[in-house]
């Protein structure tokens, strides 16, 4: 049950009654005079008793805290001094046959203890406000709103009391005047209280209560004695009413309720003091004091504006700069491009969370970013950016935080500890496998996770993802896995063959095999491919899968491919020389994209041309799709290349992912279809979609290359059937182990040697 449906409305119905009650008696008392005047005293002390009852009620089951109880308490006192004092003056009213009667002494005490308690109470609410200055300043602004409220109704009400015909009781001045100090003093409080135990607006009730007093005052006034009679029976209720209702809010007032306190009730204030002062002009004197009286309401009026323009000048002044102090921290702690969290956040939310217990990390990198970025330009690449930040974000709403951490590097902590890293990483790939951004792009992500528990370096975490992010990238991308211990070992071991690589190119453990490319026609030899090998002085020769990654991601490629270029051009003079310049046509050694990015890259080939003799048409650099993909310096060298009239050729064809836009930005003169395409093309399997995909591709290429006036050769050809199959198709050049495998340069050198009697003119 909700405090609302327990606050009981039986009591502000019971004094309601009353109120109503008192007012009809007055009407049938004043219309046909019967029954005793007396019984307007009744209508108060009936209406405090509900009030008593109401506000035990409230401090026996109502749910407050300390303050709170203590200022119902005292206002517990108060009604019952107020009910007491008004019974017993009910009392001398019933005896006493005089529409007013002197004011027992006891009933004064009674009620003055009663106003003087509520006093008390308003002036006991804690006001929550902490710096010495902000009190000071309240204060000022308080006193100004009492003395401005006071003089109103001193004027209004005290004054032509003291200063008419009859003689009033001391007693019931003073009990006047304390009403108009509790009025004045409530409300001038209550405007200052933003929230806090006791509820503001039931606060104001009871200041209220104090106003009672001025419409006793204004009644009798105007009435005279008789004014008594509406005064007690009309006005005097309202009090009890107005503590019920004022009860009732306590009880279904909530949780604190912060609200901005009324600062304008000091310019209201001194705005109030001019009506008086308007008030006694045509009493004053002469001319020259209604003169000085006038302007000094005009200033205090202008001065007030004044006030009140600079108030709210200050309020804006505030609310721009924490406006602008809001919009700096989030410039501190968020990414300008996505406005995702950035590294200094995500690294302060991660440590307090460590601090806190466990922390899962998750490591999103794109795969192939650079490629996008680099082929369709920086703002392609930042509209793709804040696509991804966006999937991030909606991906993560509830259960983690997302941030960049620069370039194409996301990171998401999962702030639910029951989530499991792996779902939201299984939900950010789905949420891929569709294009984004208005470009239609599609991009995958490797995503690596790990968890820490308390207690463990934040950079120990990060550094666990990267390598689960590493792991996931060698997986075949678009992929996560997690990060389990050991993982690492595989790097290690990446770095250590690093060494060994440096070692071997130093000690000139490195080789060159060649790799005839013919006719598949005739078999004839029109050229040789180049492939690096490894004379290793314990494990024999070793394969260039093994030992080119880590050629590649150590740097060692660009050295190690400058020997085989070197290597290469000395030995295709020395067979051209030998054989005559009509035995081979092309010369083709691996270049990575590691390579193409050394600035010295032209220049090492021009070199080695003028060195070695060779001519620059007979040279053919292999290059895959993806190392031509890779910005401006890549295309400016490859033109560079393609002027000295070296020729380059499309290793791996069909396999990467822009093949056909590529070949038209690209100065290719050959194209390498990929083995995997020749792999099955001689079976006829009607119905397989495998292998009419296959054959559906080699004729593709075969017809573009037809279009573009590029040369083919078909790779990896194992069998007859399939040279059979691809002559078919319109292929006339071929490599692969059926045709000759990857031999030393002095094999090379006799199967020339028998070629050159073979084909030998007659
Ligand atoms: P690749 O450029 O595609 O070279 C062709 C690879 O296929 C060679 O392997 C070759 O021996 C093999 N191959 C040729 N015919 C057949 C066949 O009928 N069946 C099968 N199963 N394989 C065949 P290799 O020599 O092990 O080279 C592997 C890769 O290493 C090369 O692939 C190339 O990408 C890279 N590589 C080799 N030497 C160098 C180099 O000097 N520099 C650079 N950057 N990369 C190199
Ligand atoms: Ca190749
Ligand atoms: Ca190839």
């Amino acid at each position: 049950m909700t405090a609302e449906h327990r606050a009981p409305l039986r009591y502000v119905a019971a004094t309601g009654a009353l109120a109503a009650a008192g007012t009809l008696w007055y009407v049938l008392w004043y219309c046909t005079g019967i029954g005793p005047a007396a019984v307007s005293f009744l209508w108060l002390p009936l209406g405090a008793a509900v009030t008593v009852a109401a506000v035990y009620d409230l401090l026996r089951r109502g749910a407050l805290t300390v303050p709170a109880k203590r200022f119902w308490r005292l206002l517990l006192v108060s009604f019952c001094g107020v009910g007491v004092g008004f019974s017993v003056l009910a009392a001398a009213g019933f005896r006493d046959t005089s529409v007013l009667p002197v004011m027992p002494p006891a009933a004064a005490v009674c009620s003055g203890i009663g106003f003087l308690t509520a006093m008390w109470a308003m002036g006991r609410v804690p006001l929550g406000i902490s710096s010495a200055g902000e009190r000071w300043k309240q204060w000022l602004d308080r006193a100004i709103a009492f003395l401005g409220g006071s003089t109103v109704l001193f004027h209004f009400g005290l004054a032509p009391m003291l200063g008419g015909t009859r003689v009033w009781s001391i007693q019931a001045l003073v009990l006047l005047g304390m009403s108009f100090a509790l009025a004045v003093g409530g409300i001038t409080k209550v405007a200052y209280i933003a929230g806090g135990p006791v509820d503001r607006v039931a606060l104001r009730l009871i200041g209220l209560c104090g106003l009672c007093g001025a419409g006793v005052a204004v009644c009798m006034v105007l009435g005279g004695d008789p004014g008594t009679v509406p005064a007690q029976a009309v006005v005097m209720p309202i009090a009890p009413l107005l503590g019920t209702v004022a009860v009732r809010r306590q009880w279904t007032a909530g949780a604190e309720r912060r609200s901005r306190a009324n600062i304008w009730l000091p310019y209201l204030a001194v705005a109030a003091v001019d009506v008086p002062l308007i008030a006694v002009i045509p009493g004053a004197l002469t001319w020259t004091d209604k003169l000085v009286i006038l302007s000094s309401v005009l200033v205090t009026g202008l001065v007030t504006i004044r006030q009140f323009v600079a108030f709210r000048e200050n309020a804006r002044l505030l609310r721009e700069k924490r406006l602008s102090e809001e919009r700096l921290q989030h410039e501190a702690t968020h990414d300008g491009l996505t406005g995702l969290a950035n590294r200094a956040l995500f690294r302060r939310r991660l440590g307090e969370q460590l601090d806190r217990g466990g922390a899962t990390v998750l490591l999103v990198d794109l795969d192939d970013f650079k490629t996008i970025n680099d082929s369709l330009g920086h703002d392609v690449g930042d509209d793709l950016l804040i696509a991804v930040a966006d999937v991030l974000r909606a991906e993560t709403v509830t259960d983690g935080l997302p941030v960049r951490l620069g370039g194409d590097e996301f990171a998401v902590l999962i702030t639910e500890a029951t989530v499991l890293g792996e779902t939201i990483a299984q939900r950010i790939l789905d949420a891929f496998a569709g294009a984004l951004s208005a470009h239609r792009l599609l991009v995958h992500a490797s995503i690596g996770i790990a968890t820490a528990h308390t207690g463990t370096p934040l950079d120990r975490l990060l550094r666990d993802a990267d390598v689960a992010m590493y792991a996931a990238k060698q997986r075949g991308k678009a992929n996560w896995v997690r990060y389990h211990d050991g993982m690492e070992q595989p790097v290690a071991d990446h770095a250590q063959l690093g060494g060994e690589l440096r070692r071997a190119l130093d000690a000139g453990e490195f080789t060159v095999h060649y790799q005839p490319i013919m006719s598949l026609h005739n078999g004839r030899i029109v050229g040789v491919e180049a492939l690096a090998r490894w004379r290793h002085p314990t494990r024999g020769l070793v394969a260039p899968a093994e030992f080119i990654p880590a050629a590649e991601s150590t740097g060692l490629i660009v050295p190690l491919g400058r020997f085989v270029l070197r290597e290469a051009c000395r030995q295709a003079a020395a067979w051209l020389a030998e054989f005559g310049p009509d035995a081979l046509q092309k010369f083709g050694p691996n270049v990575s994209a590691r390579q193409l990015h050394d600035p010295d890259f032209v220049t090492d080939v021009q070199a080695a041309l003028a060195e070695t003799g060779l001519p620059a048409d007979r040279l053919v650099l292999e290059l895959t799709e993806s190392a031509v993909l890779r910005g401006q310096q890549v295309s400016r060298a490859l033109y560079q290349l393609h002027a000295l009239g070296v020729r380059m050729a499309l290793d791996d064809f069909g396999t990467g992912e822009s093949s056909l836009s590529l070949l038209r930005s690209f100065p290719a003169a050959i194209i390498k279809l990929d083995k995997s395409f020749v792999d099955g093309i001689e079976l006829d399997e009607p119905g397989s979609p495998e292998a009419d995909a296959r054959q559906a591709v080699a004729r593709a290429v075969m017809q573009l290359a037809l279009a573009l006036g590029l040369d083919t050769v078909a790779e990896g050809i194992e069998n007859q059937a399939q040279a059979d199959r691809l002559l078919e198709l319109g292929y006339s050049l071929g490599q692969g182990y059926h045709l000759a495998r990857p031999m030393p340069a002095e094999a090379m050198t006799a199967l020339l040697a028998a070629q050159k009697n073979l084909f030998a003119p007659a």
